[in-house]
């Protein structure tokens, strides 16, 4: 019984290592077969790989040639904007830079044709200013000697320079310059600031030592002939004697040629500059002329200097006159 019992057990040990020798053979075989799909797998996995690689290979060769490409436009961009900087340089303009505006008119020259965008429209004034003459000054350099030397009358302390703006004869803005009394000073910078405001055309006023010829008379006569505006003039009248109101700078004359000194005898008219020739009759019309109705007339009046058109004989239409003492 034990003995079968051992048999049945020995039995049932083998019979149950057959089976697990089966199922172990049935386990390799699975397994077998699993590998072999495994690898199939892989073999499907690597080919995959390999064109999966070929792809990345292709985009890699894409990226590279669009690169290539992106960069080749850009160089062409970059040179073709590089060819039209330096193909018109000249169209490039320098950015507009406004000059400064002039603080006064100290250091511009007399007759110096001027334009608004040197002037400081807003404060005009600064245009309009008298200096004292001083002994070391250029003015001075410019007058001693001639228009003006060492006399009983007239001190250099008596006389200022003044620079104002005036409109010339092309209705040009000019400097212009010229050396009146002390106490006319204030007075002669308001009437050429109206005649400025009011476009007044003046041909040129310098001082009457630019045309200096040796002498008061004959330099005042050359100014003249250039139809100067001037004042001071240390020289007696026209014709001799007394000094003339000049030579206080209490006399200034406006547009000389326009308004000639005409002297009158037997009822015949007398002068002695050709360029008036035009201008003894005064009823013409003619720019320039001084009548009662010429702003300079009224401008002078109006400061209460006297008009040598006023006077009988002679009659100095350029003159106007203010005597202090
Ligand atoms: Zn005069």
């Amino acid at each position: 019984m034990r003995q079968s019992r051992r048999r049945n057990r020995n039995h049932l040990v083998s019979g149950l290592i057959g089976a697990a020798g089966v199922g172990l053979l049935v386990s390799a075989i699975f397994l077998g077969a699993k590998v072999s799909s495994l690898n199939g797998e892989m073999e499907r996995m690597s080919a995959e790989n390999a064109s999966l690689l070929d792809v990345s290979r292709e985009a890699d060769d894409m990226r590279a040639e669009m690169e290539a490409s992106l960069e080749a436009e850009c160089l062409a961009a970059a040179r073709a904007s590089s060819e039209v900087e330096t193909a018109e340089p000249e169209t490039t303009q320098p950015p507009e830079t406004e000059p400064p505006k002039w603080e006064t008119l100290d250091g511009v020259a007399a007759g110096t044709v001027v334009t608004s965008r040197e002037l400081d429209m807003d404060h005009l004034e600064k245009y309009f200013q008298a200096y004292e003459i001083k002994t070391e000054g250029a003015v001075y350099g410019r007058i001693n000697g001639k228009s003006y030397r060492d006399n009983p009358d007239v001190a250099l302390s008596d006389l200022r320079y003044l620079k104002v703006l005036h409109y010339n004869f092309n209705h040009e803005l000019q400097v212009g310059e010229i050396i009146v009394n002390k106490g006319l000073a204030d007075e002669a910078l308001e009437i050429f600031r109206e005649f400025y405001d009011a476009e007044y055309e003046i041909q040129s006023m310098h001082l009457v030592d630019n045309y200096w010829t040796g002498d008061g008379e004959s330099s005042d006569s050359a100014s003249i002939d250039k139809n100067n505006t001037s004042c001071f003039n240390y020289r007696p009248v026209t014709g001799g004697g007394k000094l003339s109101n000049h030579a206080y700078g209490f006399a200034i004359d406006i547009n000389p040629q326009q308004n000639p000194y005409v002297s009158y005898r037997d009822g015949k008219a007398r002068w002695s500059h050709e360029n008036a020739n035009d201008y003894i009759d005064r009823s013409t019309g003619l720019p320039h002329v001084i009548t009662h109705e010429d702003l300079a007339f009224k401008v002078f009046s109006a400061h209460g200097f006297s008009w040598g058109g006023d006077w009988n004989n002679p009659k100095d239409y350029q003159h106007f006159e203010k005597k202090l003492y």
